[in-house]
């Protein structure tokens, strides 16, 4: 398998840095939540963070299979103040959209460089991007129909715990 060509390495580099700052992100959600005694929320958004660290080595070690180049870049500080949950979910459901056209941008690149390989890689994290969006997205929706507040909030909350380690 031939290395990755220069212009992929620094997709693949930026795309690792997109993820570690949607790890970061996530954490920041996840300390709001926790102030606020959403402990089902934080726990998602938590387990969400360790998500996102793991797209991010997904990507390093395929580039080391590749003949390396790996680069980790600095993460920027996140946010950790929001008006509500649902505030922090229409975050997350804008964040994942940027980070599926980071994606597509870079498999529009894989593919004029005719890197089947790494397109290979790359169907991965657009069918994962698909399960991202929807998972905000629904979780958006619920806590539109239930309320920011009260009864409504603590049931979505509730929701929120359920979610398992994948
Ligand atoms: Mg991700």
């Amino acid at each position: 398998m031939p290395h990755l060509s220069e212009k992929i390495r620094d997709a693949f580099n930026e795309q690792i840095n997109v993820e570690l700052n949607s790890a970061y992100s996530y954490l920041g959600m996840a300390v709001y939540a926790t102030e606020a005694t959403l402990m089902g929320a934080a726990s998602w958004l938590r387990l969400q963070a360790e998500e996102e660290l793991g797209h991010a080595t997904k990507l390093i070690d395929y580039m080391t299979d590749r003949g390396g180049g790996v680069e980790l870049k600095g993460i920027s500080q996140p946010p950790i103040n929001f008006e509500s949950l649902r505030d922090v979910f229409r975050n997350v459901l804008e964040h994942e959209r940027k980070v599926t056209a980071s994606i597509y941008r870079m498999y529009d690149l894989v593919a004029q460089e005719r890197d089947y390989a790494a397109q290979a890689l790359l169907d991965w994290y657009v069918n994962e991007q698909v399960e991202e969006e929807n998972s905000a997205l629904e979780v958006l929706r619920m806590l539109e129909l239930a309320g920011d507040s009260g009864p409504g909030l603590l049931m979505v909350d509730r929701r929120l715990a359920e979610r398992a380690r994948a």
